[in-house]
């Protein structure tokens, strides 16, 4: 069979398998824009589903290490299968993750610019959107630094990621620290769609122009991040819930337990945002090997509930 549509190219039509590795929980950025691209090429693009079928080529992409996301047997049946995602590029060396740059694959160019192909996640509604990469802290427990580099940078536009839906997840890593971040800020601002900054907004670099951009958006719930315990943070968060127009439901806070802070650490960051009107959210690194205490403590805390009817920590038992 001619290739429909291939532009110069005269080969055959192309069958083209993608696996998302850590399930269908969220849209795979580079599986959509791989979809995109073959399907524009006129290849049959599908999610694999058996070694009895024959694919030209299976994209297997996985985020999250195995820690969180097991990895899965190659498929049989296929010319070729291309493996990529931050997931295999992490290995797990004595309860620690390494991010290997080496074993890390970009996409290639031309499907690097592709727009997402949202039909193959139909069970969800939300653009997804990567406007910037990059960070310049480097936190020790995060793989962004040694795969983005310590310069967040612009590196796409909004327009390249959304097409009218009515919310945007944003996968920036820290977009706060972007130079470009007021454009960015402004595009965002534009769509009017609901904003989600998944990855957290780093409250240490907020200022007000950045809390008058905020204002101007729709906003669902905003992320931040207190992970490293020797940072006193409490002054920033008191100047953010001054300057935010919403005053009750202010954000949810990412605290990361179980990596080099004592417990009293843990219960300052949360009795603390607490009392700010934040919404704090217990992470837990490297969880299997987690003492029983941090586990509680991730239930308690997160469990609105029983956060809600009992204040402390000592006093609850699970
Ligand atoms: S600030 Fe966030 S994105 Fe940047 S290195 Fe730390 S955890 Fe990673």
């Amino acid at each position: 069979m001619d290739r429909k549509g291939g532009g110069n190219r005269t080969s055959q039509v192309m069958r083209i398998g993608l696996i998302d590795v850590d399930g269908h929980n969220f849209p795979n950025l580079a599986l959509m824009r791989i979809s995109a691209y073959y399907k524009a090429r006129g290849d049959t693009v599908e999610w694999w589903w058996s070694d009895f079928i024959h694919y030209d080529i299976v994209y297997m992409s996985k985020i999250f290490s195995d820690v969180y996301s097991l990895d899965v047997p190659e498929p049989l049946n296929a010319d070729k299968v291309i493996k990529g995602g931050t997931g295999y590029a992490i290995r797990t060396v004595d309860g620690k993750e390494i991010f290997d740059k080496s074993k890390d694959i970009d996409l290639p160019a031309e499907i690097e610019k592709s727009f997402p192909d949202y039909s193959i996640y139909p069970e969800f509604q939300f653009a997804v959107s990567m406007t910037s990469r990059g960070c310049p802290r480097g936190c020790s427990f995060c793989h962004v630094a040694a795969k983005e580099g310590r310069c967040a940078v612009k590196v796409a536009d909004v327009s390249d990621f959304w097409c009218g839906q009515d919310e945007i997840k944003v996968l920036d890593p820290n977009i706060t620290a972007c130079r470009e971040k007021r454009d960015l800020m402004q595009q965002y601002i534009d769509t009017h769609a609901k904003i989600d900054f998944t990855q957290g907004l780093d409250i240490r670099l907020l200022n007000q122009a950045d809390i008058e951009d905020i204002n101007k958006m729709r906003i669902g719930t905003l992320h931040f991040a207190w992970d490293n315990p020797n940072d006193d943070l409490r002054s920033k968060f008191e100047d953010f819930a001054k300057g935010f127009r919403r005053k009750s439901d202010i954000g949810m806070v990412y605290c990361l337990t179980n990596f080099s802070s004592t417990l009293e650490q843990d219960l300052y960051r949360i009795y603390t945002l607490r009392d700010l009107g934040y919404d704090p959210y217990v992470m837990v690194y490297n969880k299997p090997s987690a003492p029983k205490e941090i586990r509680h403590l991730q239930r308690w805390c997160n469990n609105k509930i029983i956060f809600k009817s009992e204040p402390n920590f000592y006093k609850y038992h699970p």
